[in-house]
């Protein structure tokens, strides 16, 4: 029984409709605790204490981005329609200009994007320290963060840190341990890709995974180019690689905690699938940078039969150009349906669980990601009174979520119950000042990159 002075004590949100683990929840009410847990999640309840009265909205689960670098915002509109090597040029152009300034000023853009379009997690690899990490903890938001490596040798940012990949992979178990057991903050090894890293630079990342349980997330697949250059080296395929360095079986451990996560894997056999189910390694599945950069369509139907564990990201702004995960909601379920002529390939349904629950599962958060009793609250709003979302009815919300909606239309968002975003308001960020500093930024390095190439 919920005594009166708990009942008291607990935040309760009323709305039009929600998203539960069993389907749409009319005339919805959730509450959660002053420990950030969600208390109850169903039909509204007689006595209750509104303490925001949503009415007009929807709720639905946070949104987890299961692949970005999320400092990339600077990067926005760079050689978006001269084809993949001039976009990876003229992206490399800019970062061999970029400081530790940049990265935070980046970061910063990402984080106020994310949040106003619903995202509550997300899964990143780029150059990350203490201080970054803070200002996610500050923001409010949960991070997987990968410190990007390449190489025991190659320094990977060159103006924002010193450190070559070996240094790197040091620091990655010391923040590590020290953010071990913070609700908010996870940390994963990131080497780029198997055709960027040295074989032994990534056997010796699978036994370190074995030893401290720490991730691994790597780009895995992404490209026929990537294919054949494995292929000429190493006589296999990509996955075949990264399994014969033993990555796939890193650690092995319970379904709940995120191993191997792979960005991309577009270009998948059969074999391939079969044996990144049966590892519990988790793909992120990235379908508008696939498309964008031309790599690709990647098999989701194949791989949500196969059972393996998904999450759906955007990749980079450099490669998207947008952080809302409502569109890669939608083009994940149409998508695959154009392209195979079948309306059933992919439902709604399991997308919208692949961008909540599956993904926050995939990135190591398995305690938020779906309303239900128990789950940390990480709890978004949406409006549903505009014309573009007319007639709603709740027992559409699927529909709506799967198809209609957009990261515009989030007008809350709620994370392990903390309130970082009210009425399309940032309360936990300064948005003005980070899109001025950003823009800022980003202009200079432009400038930078155009004077030296
Ligand atoms: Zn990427």
């Amino acid at each position: 029984m919920v005594t009166g002075s708990s009942r008291a004590a607990e935040t309760v949100l009323r709305a039009d409709a929600m998203l539960t683990p069993d389907g749409p929840v009319p005339d919805a009410e959730l509450a959660f605790g002053p420990d950030g847990r969600i208390a109850y999640a169903g039909r509204a309840r007689a006595g209750s204490v509104v303490s925001h009265d949503l009415r007009g909205h929807a709720l639905m689960p946070g949104l987890v981005n299961g692949h970005t670098h999320s400092a990339m915002t600077l990067q926005r509109g760079v050689s978006d329609d001269d084809g993949f090597m001039p976009w990876l040029s003229a992206v490399q152009a800019m970062e061999q200009h970029l400081t530790r300034d940049d990265v935070e000023a980046g970061l910063q853009l990402a984080l106020v994007e994310m949040i106003a379009s619903g995202t509550t997690a997300f899964a990143d690899m780029y150059h990350w320290d203490v201080g970054l990490l803070d200002l996610v903890r500050e923001s409010g938001m949960r991070v997987l963060a990968a410190p990007a490596t390449f190489a025991p040798d190659r320094v990977g940012f060159p103006g924002v840190s010193p450190m070559n990949g070996a240094e790197t992979t040091a620091f990655t178990e010391e923040l590590a341990e020290r953010f071990a057991g913070d609700p908010q903050i996870r940390i994963a090894y990131g080497p780029h890709a198997p055709y960027t890293c040295p074989p032994g630079f990534l056997r010796d990342l699978a036994e370190r995974s074995r030893r401290t349980g720490i991730p691994i997330h790597i780009h895995l697949s992404e490209s026929a180019a990537e294919i054949r250059e494995i292929g000429d080296r190493h006589g296999v395929r990509p996955v075949g690689h990264l399994n014969e360095l033993g990555l796939l079986g890193a650690g092995g451990g319970g379904a709940s905690r995120a191993r191997l996560l792979a960005a991309h894997c577009v270009h998948l056999e059969d074999a391939e699938i079969a044996l990144l189910a049966a590892s519990g390694a988790a793909v992120s599945h990235n379908p508008v940078s696939n498309l964008k950069l031309g790599t690709g369509i990647a098999r989701l139907p194949e791989m949500v039969s196969a059972g393996i564990r998904l999450t759906l990201g955007t990749d980079s702004v450099a490669s998207n150009n947008s952080l809302d995960l409502f569109e890669e909601i939608k083009l994940a379920t149409v998508l695959h349906r154009g392209a195979r002529q079948d309306a059933a390939a992919v439902r709604a349904a399991d997308v919208l669980d692949i961008a909540t629950r599956r993904g926050a599962e995939a990135i190591g958060f398995p305690e938020t990601g779906s309303l239900e009793v128990g789950r940390r609250a990480d709890v978004i709003a949406l409006d549903v009174r505009g014309a573009g979302a007319a007639p709603f009815a709740p027992e559409t919300l699927v529909s709506h979520l799967g198809f209609t909606a957009r990261g515009a239309d989030v007008r809350h968002v709620f994370i392990g119950g903390r309130h970082v975003y009210a009425e399309g308001r940032h309360l936990t960020l300064d948005a003005a000042a980070v899109v001025t500093r950003a823009s800022r930024a980003a202009e200079r390095l432009r400038a930078a990159a155009a004077a030296r190439g």
